[in-house]
């Protein structure tokens, strides 16, 4: 079975093409990939109505260059899936739109998957994928999650961000000292030439005693160094650069290893865009390690938004039997999506 995914529910616009043989993980026969953050660069962030847009314009020619990369054509495709939610609500009725569009001409089914599912799944295309049952460390840019996951579907939420997720305390820090957006990769850069001990900066919610999250304080305290520092700022910026990464890593890796702690679990995955920072590859792994678990994560290029992860996604569901394609091809999407409401149908 050949599923067409397509990735539209923010800034970037991706399209896979992800083969299940009906055992075993599905393979990614190509995927492409156009990020739009140049274009909202000059606005400190993404701007709805221009990436909408630019989706248009860019989500057939990438169905084209997959499916001549893939050596497949049109007519082999057996599903067309699509982000159904959550996202920009014009970003995402693009994705739909064409989905349902290719479903109703090539007369074959269409699937709308969730986002986060996506991400969560995204591990699986890796070279060392995990198994089930699973926690999942959900780290992206809106969301920052941990959950218990028994199988395809099966999602329980541990602990989650009561305000700010981890990818935009990474943003908005690093729109503080400058660094533009998205500044995560920016300021992780930065702070390999840093002392992550120059600053002292609160862990928020680290003896909380629960699995949750807060990142808002954080982002004030580096304010208020910002402002303190003043004209020093530059000489200091990698020092503040690397405080701030290794208060988030440590948050996350403390939080991590609890959720591991109270269920048992001997494996986590780590996904979202969070996931390619290399101080929390590095702590979590060095972590693990030393408790003799395993951590699982996603090919650094699928971390982020992706075409793969949504094609993954609706291949694996289809796969587990959870959810059926449907010939139908009215279509809604939802901008608000908790993963716990994902049905099963
Ligand atoms: P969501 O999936 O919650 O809707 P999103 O799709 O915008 O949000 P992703 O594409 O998964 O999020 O990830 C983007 C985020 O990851 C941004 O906040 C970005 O700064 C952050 N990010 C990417 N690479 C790194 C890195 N190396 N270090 C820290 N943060 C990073
Ligand atoms: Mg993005
Ligand atoms: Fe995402």
């Amino acid at each position: 079975m050949i599923v067409l995914g397509i990735e539209s529910s923010c800034d970037e616009t991706g399209v896979a093409l992800v083969e299940s043989t009906g055992t075993g993980v599905p393979v990614l026969r190509a995927h492409a990939l156009h990020s739009q953050v140049d274009m909202h660069q000059a606005y400190g962030g993404v701007v709805p109505e221009l990436a909408s847009r630019d989706h248009i314009r860019r989500v057939l020619p990438l169905a084209e260059d997959v499916l001549a990369r893939a050596g497949c054509t049109l007519g082999e495709v057996d599903v067309v899936a699509y982000t159904r939610g959550p996202g920009l609500a014009g970003a995402l009725l693009v994705g739909a739109g064409v989905a349902c569009a290719l479903g109703a001409a090539l007369r074959k089914p269409v699937l709308g998957v969730h986002h986060l599912e996506g991400h969560l799944l995204s591990p699986f295309l890796s070279s060392d994928p995990p198994q089930f049952p699973f926690i999942a460390l959900l780290v992206s840019g809106g969301h920052t999650q941990l959950m218990q996951v028994e199988g395809v579907g099966d999602y329980r939420m541990l602990g989650e961000t009561i305000d700010d997720a981890a990818g935009e305390a990474f943003d908005k820090s690093a729109k503080l000292l400058g660094l533009g957006y998205p500044g995560g990769p920016a300021l992780s850069r930065l702070a390999e030439q840093g002392d992550p001990a120059a600053f002292r900066l609160p862990r928020p919610l680290l003896h909380s005693g629960d699995l949750d999250f807060s990142f808002a304080g954080l982002k004030t305290a580096v304010l208020t160094q910002v402002n303190k520092l003043a004209d020093a700022l530059q000489a200091r910026r990698a020092d503040l650069a690397a405080s701030t990464e290794a208060a988030i890593v440590e948050v996350l890796v403390k939080k991590s290893l609890a959720a591991l702690d109270r269920s048992g679990l001997q494996r986590i995955v780590v996904a979202g865009g969070v996931g390619a920072n290399r101080r929390l590859r590095a702590q979590l792994d060095a972590a693990c390690a030393k408790r003799g678990l395993r951590v699982h994560y996603p090919e650094l290029s699928l971390c982020t938004d992706n075409g793969a992860m949504i094609a993954l996604a609706a291949a694996m569901r289809l796969q587990a039997g959870v959810q059926q394609a449907r010939a139908s091809y009215a279509f809604d999407v939802k901008p608000r999506w908790p993963l716990e409401q994902l049905s099963a149908g």
